[in-house]
């Protein structure tokens, strides 16, 4: 069967067609600055080099046009036609309470994540477009609606609901809904078949830390608490999100700047976490060679980035009463070793160590944590499109 896993973001379309057989990608590709000036496909076909294409998209009907068009190219295409399309994933960002677990989306499903635009104003709606044009494009061929908050909802109340007025509950459903979550039941599920055991008899912790980044308390094969929040600002300090600030300094900056509320959630979103701190960049690779240089906001851009994650496991230690596995996954948790071994640098009171020379490890599947360590430390590379298209052959065979 071959399925397309479809990801929209708010100006981005990320594709991929994974024969779920083989689970080989056959291709996959991006849609950059859709209705931005400028806008451009990247294809690649699997084995083939990357074409990049300048075209106007308008909008993610558009884009998702030319994702078919790539895909049945003659020269660069890997299907002769969209028959050859079985099924489509989507990866909707927010399902709110409506949704615990994967769905075949129908007319109710569509008004269903409708509902949620509130809360995902940017990325809900480029998800329903996405979705309509594949209806369009491909009439007949089922649609998948793979939801990045239905893990989380097997939280307990105690940890979704902030100290706020309970009316804001009852009337617009404020509440920590956490974000990444096909991530986190992935890479959970992963660990624990690396070492041979069942989710289910496991607590474990998984970092996702990405562009984006959020960790999760997996007790027993169910998200009992995660580190993004109603959006996906809260938590620990990102790229370019602050992470958990005391949520006064909001005023405070507005008043002191002249700045509207809109201005400073832009500026938490888009100017904070390691480009802020560190003026250098958002990617770990610019900002560890940044502090080899010398730069001192670098350094401690890093620890400080490193220091959250180190408190948030040991949150999330006392949310289960234990942990088994420590997962590090997603940009950096796979890819930089400095990062790993500053919060390993805080697990000694768990009786954890992590071996520096098996932390040179990048992007591979490898337990990093020492012999006798207490707990198992590892690498697990995420793969949320495969994750996605299983998901969407488990519904549609
Ligand atoms: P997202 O999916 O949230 O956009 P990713 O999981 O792809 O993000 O992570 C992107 C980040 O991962 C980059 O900004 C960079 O900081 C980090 N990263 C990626 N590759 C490397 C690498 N080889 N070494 C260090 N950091 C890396």
């Amino acid at each position: 069967m071959n399925v397309l896993v479809i990801n929209c973001g708010s100006s981005s379309l990320k594709y991929q067609l994974i024969n779920s057989d083989t689970e080989a990608v056959l291709a996959k590709g991006l849609c950059e600055r859709i209705g931005i000036e400028g806008s451009a496909i990247t294809h690649q076909p699997a084995g083939g080099d990357k074409v990049m294409e300048e075209k106007p998209m308008p909008d993610h009907s558009a884009a998702v046009k030319f994702v078919i068009e790539k895909l049945t190219d003659k020269e660069v295409g890997v299907i002769s036609s969209l028959s050859e399309i079985d099924a489509v994933g989507h990866r909707v960002v927010h399902g709110g309470e409506k949704f615990a677990e994967s769905v075949i989306i129908d007319e109710e499903v569509i008004k269903a994540i409708e509902e949620c635009n509130d809360l995902a104003p940017l990325h809900n709606p480029a998800n329903i477009i996405g979705i309509r044009s594949c209806q369009n494009n491909m009439p007949g061929v089922p649609n998948v609606a793979v939801f990045d908050t239905a893990f989380h909802q097997t939280m307990p109340a105690k940890a979704y609901m902030y100290g706020l007025p309970l009316e804001y509950y009852n009337k617009y459903k404020v509440r920590r809904y956490g974000f990444h979550g096909t991530s986190h039941d992935f890479v959970s599920k992963r660990a624990a078949e690396i070492i041979g055991k069942n989710r289910d008899d496991l607590k474990i912790i998984v970092c996702h830390l990405g562009n984006g980044a959020s960790i999760s308390a997996v007790d027993h094969g169910k998200s009992i608490d995660t580190s993004m929040g109603l959006t996906p600002l809260e938590g620990v300090i990102m790229g370019t999100r602050s992470g958990d600030i005391d949520p006064a300094i909001i005023d405070f900056i507005a008043k002191k700047e002249n700045m509207s509320l809109e201005e400073v959630n832009s500026m938490l979103n888009k100017k904070s976490g390691i480009l802020g701190l560190s003026g250098v960049s958002s990617d770990f690779r610019d900002v560890t060679a940044a502090e080899d240089a010398g730069n001192e906001a670098a350094k401690i851009a890093l620890e400080t980035y490193s220091y959250r994650v180190a408190k948030y496991i040991g949150a999330y230690t006392a949310a289960m009463n234990g942990v088994d596995i420590i997962a590090f996954t997603a940009g950096v948790g796979e890819n930089t070793q400095r990062v790993r071994a500053q919060v390993g640098e805080y697990l000694a009171y768990l009786g954890t160590y992590i071996d520096a020379d098996k932390n040179m490890a990048r992007g591979e599947e490898v337990i990093i944590s020492t012999p006798d360590s207490k707990v198992k430390v590892m690498i697990v590379p995420t793969n949320e499109e495969l994750a996605i298209a299983r998901q969407t052959v488990a519904l549609v065979k």
